[in-house]
């Protein structure tokens, strides 16, 4: 198989904590353009409310032209309370990355929570679950569901005024979304759970049928349905019973905090979002963290691990993300540990120092 060797990424740093945690993942990525066989060109571009404050939006049109002549974005986080006065389409968030995800596509949002066995204490799980450790991937659909089902509205007055949301799901989105969690699961350990309500919603019922149809093809995976309400209760109860979750939008969206809360360590955790081309969005599963912003103290490791996940998704280089997997848990083994991993009392290590010792391993 030939590999393409040279591609073009979008860096979009954003607010709060972003902008501190891209720029070791920067360094990361200077590193291993010098020692792989690759060319990597990157712009970095503002986004978020960052852009509000230099161009006035918050997905200002250079960065949309530079993300399209992009191979990836690699995005850190926007948002925060200097702009939460801003009507709800103006906001960083809901201004810049809803935007990207319909522009791109990106229907799939990938969300693996690995629970780190160094660092089970973290975990709000029972120890004598955590001990166990547990790795699970959700697999969201995206760019459907109920945040997009037609009409959403507000209508009426006094005591019959209603608010209406429609959850629809198409054949030909169910079965592109389950197609690609079959085919995540099949290179991991061999089991879909398909999340969903199909005892109550119509939309649901056709997502499990769908979801079933598509697991004929693929003898080698096993499927499982749960209702949300009860998968929500199984994750608690025995997490290593789950591989690949695949879940409707809002279900995902749920779930997938879940899951990353069960490893009690967000700042460790990335996500990726991806279309049928594999052009993604990586980016760290949390926010921007406005209480720590500033301070030296975030964790890199989600950012860094979602460059990981741009090279192993959008480049189809496992062995570059691999490499990056492997510094990060070397460094988590020697126990150097930003705030957020360490108890009140003990020492940590800044940003800074995470990121150099991150490079060291490489
Ligand atoms: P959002 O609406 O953007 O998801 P949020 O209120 O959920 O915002 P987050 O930014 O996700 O807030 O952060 C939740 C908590 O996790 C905060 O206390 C934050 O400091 C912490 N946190 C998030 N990311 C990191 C990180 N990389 N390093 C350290 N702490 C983090
Ligand atoms: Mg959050």
């Amino acid at each position: 198989m030939r590999v393409k060797d040279k591609f073009n990424i979008a860096v979009l740093p954003g607010d709060g904590i972003g902008p501190e945690v891209m720029v070791i993942a920067l360094k990361i990525l200077d590193l291993v353009t010098e020692f792989w066989d690759l060319t990597i060109n990157y712009q970095v571009a503002a986004v978020g409310g960052d852009a509000i404050d230099q161009l006035g939006k918050p997905l200002p049109e250079e960065t949309l032209a530079l993300c399209k002549q992009s191979d990836a974005i690699l995005f850190g986080s926007v948002g925060g309370p200097k702009w939460s006065h801003l009507p709800s389409g103006q906001q960083p968030e809901r201004g810049s990355l809803l935007p990207l995800r319909k522009t791109f596509d990106l229907f799939c949002n990938l969300r693996p929570s690995p629970l780190f066995p160094e660092l089970a204490s973290f975990s709000p799980l029972h120890p004598a679950i955590a001990s166990k450790g547990f790795d699970i991937l959700t697999v969201r659909e995206l760019t459907g569901g109920v945040y997009f089902g037609k009409p959403s509205l507000r209508q009426g007055h006094g005591p019959d005024e209603y608010g209406l949301d429609t959850m629809v799901y198409s054949r030909k989105e169910i079965e592109r979304i389950a197609r690609l969690a079959f085919d995540f699961a099949n290179i991991r350990r061999g089991k879909v759970t398909s999340i969903d309500k199909a005892n109550v919603l119509m939309s649901m019922i056709l997502w499990r049928e769908v979801v079933e149809e598509v697991s004929r093809d693929y003898s080698g995976v096993e499927v499982e349905h749960l209702y949300v309400d009860n998968a929500v209760m199984q994750l608690m109860k025995r997490p290593q019973d789950f591989d690949v979750l695949l879940c409707p939008n809002l279900f995902g969206d749920i779930v997938s905090d879940q899951c990353a809360m069960l490893t009690g360590s967000l700042g460790l955790l990335p996500s990726a979002s991806i279309n049928s081309s594999k052009f993604g969005l990586y980016e760290p599963a949390g926010g921007s963290a406005p209480d720590i912003a500033g301070l030296g103290i975030a964790n890199p490791i989600a950012q860094v691990l979602s460059l990981a996940m741009m090279f192993q998704y959008s480049f189809e280089r496992r062995d570059i993300a691999d490499g990056i997997r492997n510094a990060i848990q070397k460094t988590l083994r020697d126990g150097v540990y930003t705030k957020d991993l360490v108890s009140k009392s003990e020492s940590y290590a800044t940003t800074e120092q995470v990121g150099e010792h991150i490079l060291s391993y490489l």
